[in-house]
């Protein structure tokens, strides 16, 4: 898993360093990565006055730094190692949505950040430096519907429910990094 986690990191960051300037101007510059923290092991890192709760996953913008809890990514990744190019390429859309002017950003914050890494997943396949083996797609679906909220996406905090996150998803799959602004 932690081979998985590592290319997750560089093919989402190889990514938006490479396409940057298609869509955006000014320079890219990487979140950092704090990485993953458990309990029982590596603390959970502050984001702002707190520390990050186990069992999720983070973009801190206070620190501008990506963290995940380590158990998180294994329970996810036994059903496949799409789990975690999802939960990176998430997080690391929040990241880019810091960088942003505020008329780029969605009001539909969580699915936007599905919407890129939907984008940065399938534009990494195009570029040739990731490949989809047999199964991801099938595992993506899937990771969906573990994420999905109960109710449908209504303001800025709510993640969406699995259909409206998948749809997003498939937007920015299909549509690449512009079919995810607002227009
Ligand atoms: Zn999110």
């Amino acid at each position: 898993m932690d081979d998985d986690i590592s290319t997750a990191v560089y093919v989402v960051n190889r990514y938006w360093a490479t396409h940057w300037s298609q869509f955006f101007s000014g320079r890219y510059s990487p979140p950092s990565i704090f990485g993953g923290y458990q309990k029982g092991g590596r603390r959970p890192p502050f984001c702002g006055p707190r520390r990050l709760d186990y069992y999720n996953a983070w973009y801190c913008r206070d620190g501008d730094y990506i963290a995940w809890d380590i158990d998180l990514m294994a329970e996810g990744y036994r059903s496949g190692d799409a789990w975690v190019y999802l939960v990176i390429a998430h997080e690391w859309g929040h990241a880019v949505q810091r960088r942003l002017h505020a008329s780029l950003i969605m009001r539909a914050y969580e699915l936007q950040a599905d919407c890129f890494a939907g984008a940065v997943l399938y534009g990494a396949a195009a570029d040739g430096t990731l490949r989809f083996e047999r199964g991801d797609v099938e595992e993506i679906a899937a990771a969906h519907r573990r994420l999905g909220d109960e109710t449908p996406w209504t303001d800025i905090g709510d993640h969406g429910t699995a259909a409206q996150r998948m749809s997003f998803f498939k937007r920015g799959a299909n549509y690449g990094v512009t079919g995810c602004l607002p227009r």
